[in-house]
């Protein structure tokens, strides 16, 4: 982001801080600063103290290896807040980051924060309280899709029709957005996390070989992709053959990579299509000329937007620097509060502490 000096003087007098709460990761963007904080969705807890270990990429660091009185959470795991506890623990560890970055003292912040599409009043009051709880002075919600529309320098304000696809670890939302509304949305629970699962399957099935979760994230990160690569790749796995129970270490290609990600892909590839037969033909033409938007870190697989556009006829793009493409987007909110507020989602009524 560039620096920009008037935000920069607003900020020594304000804190207004913008949250993409991830399934996968959480990104912190202050107003005048940037992206401050990027790190898992991912706590340890003491399972009997029910007490937080670690919180974030050391969290992550330890899956796989913890003793048996840790528990590790994924709090949105699904892309709802599934433990309420830990989220706020998360969120007050955050935002307790950003006051530590600080050397003045900082005023409580104004919080925008990222919800999925089409979650449930309860759910939406769930990220609300968890942020009013974890020291927000005021909190507003903010659609994801719309977020990562605005993150991606799309024109969501025109007459226009956009498409955003933002596949994270645990969900995939597909938007189809004109007038700054939302046209037509699915929500998928096939995205990062379930690929990491069928790589882990995979070789399971094929070599008798376990891996970890991490190790399969990597695979898919180094030779996964979607579509035929110009230069197929190779690389060594290592895991446990669970035939005679030893360590072993294997060559897996990109291209048995591919078919083991095959079913989720097409999952992904079917729901876009499905949302694609719902629009109007007006909205169909616009997407004709912007394409559809890719965002979340699951548009990293490559080869992601060439199967896209091949099976449906449109040209599909990464916008840059997905993973931060909500973080940024729910930031802008900020830049122009007085125009841009009327995208944030209203609660019903029956709340006191109410602020949208
Ligand atoms: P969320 O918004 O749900 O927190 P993110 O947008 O942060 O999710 O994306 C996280 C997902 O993106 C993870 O499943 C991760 O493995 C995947 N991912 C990140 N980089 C790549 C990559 N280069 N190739 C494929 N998947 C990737
Ligand atoms: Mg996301």
């Amino acid at each position: 982001m560039a620096f920009n000096p008037i935000n920069w003087l607003l900020g020594l007098f304000s804190l207004d801080i913008a949250i993409d709460l991830g399934t996968a990761n959480t990104l912190v963007n202050v107003r005048g600063k940037g992206i401050v904080i990027n790190e898992p969705s991912w706590v340890t807890m003491d399972k009997r103290l029910r007490q937080p270990i670690a919180i974030g990429l050391e969290a992550k660091e330890m899956v796989g290896r913890t003793p048996s009185n840790v528990m590790v959470v994924r709090p949105l795991r699904d892309g709802v807040i599934s433990e309420f506890d830990v989220t706020q623990i998360m969120l007050e560890y955050f935002i307790g980051k950003v006051h530590e970055q600080s050397v003045v003292p900082l005023p409580r912040p104004r919080v925008v924060i990222g919800i999925p599409t089409g979650v449930t009043e309860v759910e939406k009051r769930a990220v609300y309280d968890a942020t009013m709880g974890a020291g927000a002075r005021q909190a507003f919600l903010l659609e994801e899709p719309i977020a990562a529309a605005l993150g991606a320098g799309l024109p969501i304000g025109e007459i226009k029709g956009s498409m955003v696809v933002d596949i994270g670890g645990g969900t995939t939302e597909v938007a189809v957005m004109s007038m700054t509304g939302v046209v037509a949305s699915r929500s998928l629970r096939v995205a990062g996390d379930e690929m990491d699962e069928d790589i882990v399957q995979y070789l399971r099935n094929k070599y008798n070989l376990l891996i970890g979760q991490g190790v399969a994230e990597k695979v898919k990160w180094s030779i996964g992709s979607a579509f035929p690569l110009p230069t197929e790749k190779t690389m060594e796995v290592r895991g446990r053959n669970l035939v005679t129970g030893l360590p072993e270490t294997i060559e897996v290609s990109s291209v048995e990579i591919r078919e083991a990600l095959s079913g989720s892909v097409q999952v992904i590839v079917d729901t876009i299509r499905d949302a694609l037969d719902e629009i109007p033909p007006e909205i169909v033409a616009d997407l004709m000329d912007l394409g559809i938007c890719l965002a979340g870190g699951g548009a990293l697989l490559q080869g992601l937007s060439d199967r896209l556009s091949d099976e449906l006829k449109l040209r599909v793009w990464v916008a840059e620097d997905p993973l931060s493409c909500v973080a940024r987007g729910a930031g802008m909110i900020f830049d122009d509060f007085d125009r841009l507020s009327r995208l944030l989602v209203g609660l019903e009524r029956g709340s006191t502490r109410h602020s949208v």
